[in-house]
């Protein structure tokens, strides 16, 4: 603070904006040098915490014309943990369900340029059978049994609570992932979807979001081979820098704290292709 606030620094520091050549002594370049690398330290810092603290889930798709609840429904899902993409007509929501690995949608009916109708039906008839929630207006009763026979999953009448709107979009997670309760128990591992918790041998483990992200994916899709890039696509939306060299760094801390001892190996590693959660379920 005090270097910022002493105008010889300042100085230096502006000349040194132009070049490190223009500063004085030796040690004036070496300061210079310490102080940008330890600010481009910070940042990068700051930045990883951030994207810690703000963990994703499962990729939503939301197709909604009206602007205000469109960003309202953002923001929930958002905070919810989901990686969240939104278009506002129904060819935007079509190209974004084409384009992303959408795991569940929220689709308007009433849209612009495509019905949710339609858009669902083109959905459907390409074969994506990710769930999707229709939301209808009120009395349009006709709707929702066109809706339905489209190949909706579930629909809500508007104006709705945005409660019940997330409460049914887990309860469609689950029933797509063959889930019927918020919790998935393999051996001494137990993970709410629901609260986010996750248990080991009945104690509470204490994981970051994109932590417990990386799992429930690999839990949820227990027995499968799922590839880094998959997991990449999930775990982040559109907008969020990728990386998927994070992903090994995940799985390493998740492995670490899930089989501190090496007995369990939870998660299996398969050359070339990918991980596998393989532990066996619990009959619950
Ligand atoms: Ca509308």
């Amino acid at each position: 603070m005090e270097v910022a606030s002493s105008p010889r620094a300042v100085s230096i520091l502006h000349f040194d904006s132009l070049g490190l050549f223009y500063c004085g002594s030796l040690a004036a370049k070496l300061f210079l040098f310490l102080f940008l690398f330890l600010f481009l330290f910070l940042c990068s810092v700051i930045l990883m915490v951030v994207s810690l603290v703000s963990g994703r889930a499962m990729r939503l798709l939301i197709v909604e014309d009206e602007a205000e609840l469109r960003q309202q429904l953002q923001q929930r899902f958002k905070a919810e943990g989901y990686a969240v993409d939104a278009a506002a007509d129904g060819e935007e929501g079509l190209y974004l369900a084409r384009e992303y690995p959408i795991d569940i949608a929220v689709v308007d009916i009433g849209l612009p340029k495509l019905s949710g109708i339609e858009l669902l039906q083109q959905l459907r008839s390409s074969g994506q059978s990710f769930p999707v929630l229709l939301l209808t207006a009120r009395g349009r009763w006709q709707d929702k049994v066109d809706g339905l026979d489209a190949g909706a999953d579930d629909y809500l009448v508007k104006p709705f609570h945005i409660e019940e709107l997330v409460a049914r979009i887990k309860a469609l997670v689950r029933r797509a992932a063959g889930l019927s309760q918020a919790e998935i128990v393999f051996g001494p591992v137990n993970l709410n979807t629901s609260t986010q918790q996750v248990l080991l041998n009945g104690s509470s483990l204490e994981l970051t979001a994109y932590e417990y992200k990386v799992l429930e994916y690999l839990m949820v899709n227990a027995g499968q081979v799922i590839s880094k890039t998959v997991l990449t696509d999930h775990i982040y939306d559109q907008d969020f820098e990728r990386d998927s060299n994070v992903i090994e760094v995940f799985i390493g801390r998740l492995r670490r704290k899930l089989d501190p001892d090496n007995r369990l190996q939870p998660i299996e590693t398969l050359r070339g292709r990918g991980y596998r959660f393989s532990l066996p379920q619990d009959d619950a």
